[in-house]
């Protein structure tokens, strides 16, 4: 057994169909009488059912959230927050609007709880970004992290059929580095490969019916796990090539996820066994970047960044990047093998 440090930080978690209703009683011991319900635009009809639960203990809903907190967006919800007299931040939704209730909490120390209604994980983390002139500034702080997460899988019921998969598979991923993360413990492997198993035995379900409340509730189980160890341990070469392809090309969150994850664990396959081996058992296949392939096809999602809209002539730029900053990795980002890397992905092939 290697020597290891394993923290546990505290956060309420909550979990079960229907279990937005206990919200109302999670609001007293964080000290929240004044609470501003947060969403996307698109979510807002939800945000007033969940507004509606807390009578009048909220104080408003701020449906404004977007994809990679604009700061405008950010310092209007801080301004909006000041003025109605909030004293904690309701988000309902996925990482877009998590992040907004992060960037409330980073100007103001506001309490978060979060209601997520995706399988991203940032409601497990301490990591934020505001993007500011097309730049996305990121930070890790104890302080965004929620205080408390109501995972209510009726919320996901809703969830796009095309985002449950792509989400879902952005979920694993953060699990797959976990396993091989230079701080990783045997605590948070466990977690790891059980959130894998939990999102892959769930999300053939779901691609078949989604509906199904217990598979919704398997997934949304799976996302908490995968969560918590994005939040506490150090991602790699996969987070490092989706934080670039996502930040300097605007392609979609989920989806880059999805299409580079088998890529990026065949560029760490020799040099992680163990890891591997733990992802193809969680995968039930033989191995962990093929499987995780075939998994990807026998759910539908995108296979080639060519398909998500990333331009051919920003892969040599792009592999600039990520060796120019790389994360820790088990085996030494470098720039060939990453440029290659990124052809391959390019084109959906095999991934070897
Ligand atoms: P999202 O929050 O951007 O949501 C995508 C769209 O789906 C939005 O229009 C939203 O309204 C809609 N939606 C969400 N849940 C729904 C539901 N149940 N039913 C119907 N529509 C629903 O997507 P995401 O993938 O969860 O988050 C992506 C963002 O989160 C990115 O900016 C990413 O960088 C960030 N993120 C941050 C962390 C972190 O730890 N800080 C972790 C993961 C993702």
């Amino acid at each position: 057994m290697e020597p290891f440090v394993h923290e546990t930080r505290a956060c309420r978690v909550i979990f079960g169909p229907g279990s937005r209703r206990l919200l109302p009683r999670e609001l007293e011991p964080l000290g929240v009488g004044r609470a501003l319900v947060l969403t996307t635009p698109e979510q807002a009809p939800l945000g007033q059912q969940v507004a509606g639960l807390l009578g009048d203990r909220s104080v408003g809903v701020y449906s404004k959230a977007a994809m990679h907190v604009p700061a405008e967006v950010a310092r209007a919800a801080v301004a909006a927050a000041a003025e109605l007299g909030a004293d904690g931040c309701i988000a309902v939704g996925g990482g877009s609007t998590i992040g907004l209730a992060k960037a409330i909490a980073l100007e103001s120390g506001l309490p978060i709880i979060a209601l997520p209604t995706t399988y991203a994980g940032s409601e497990m983390t301490p990591l934020y970004g505001i993007t500011e002139a097309a730049h996305k500034k990121t930070g890790r702080d104890w302080r965004v992290a929620p205080r408390a997460v109501v995972y209510d899988p009726e919320l996901t019921l809703t969830l796009p059929a095309g985002l449950s998969m792509t989400s879902g598979m952005n979920a694993m991923a953060h699990a797959a580095e976990a396993l091989y993360a230079p701080d990783g413990n045997p605590v948070f492997s466990l977690m790891a490969e059980e959130g894998i198993r939990a999102l892959a035995a769930a999300l053939p379900h779901l691609r078949e019916s989604p509906q199904d409340l217990d598979a919704r509730g398997d997934a949304l189980y799976g996302a908490w796990l995968c969560g918590t160890v994005l939040g506490n341990l150090q991602m790699g070469v996969h987070h490092k090539l989706c934080h670039t392809l996502g930040g300097s090309f605007n392609l979609p969150h989920a989806e880059v996820h999805t299409v580079i994850l088998p890529y990026a664990l065949a560029y760490n396959a020799a040099a992680a066994p163990q890891a591997m081996a733990r992802i193809a058992r969680a995968l039930r296949r033989d191995a962990a970047p093929a499987g995780m392939r075939e998994l990807g096809e026998a759910l539908g999602v995108p296979r080639s960044l060519r398909e998500i809209g990333m331009p051919a002539d920003g892969l040599d730029r792009a592999a600039d990047l990520v060796v120019a900053s790389p994360y820790p990795n088990p085996r030494p980002i470098e720039r060939e093998p990453i440029r290659a890397l990124l052809q391959h992905a390019y084109d959906g092939l095999m991934p070897a």
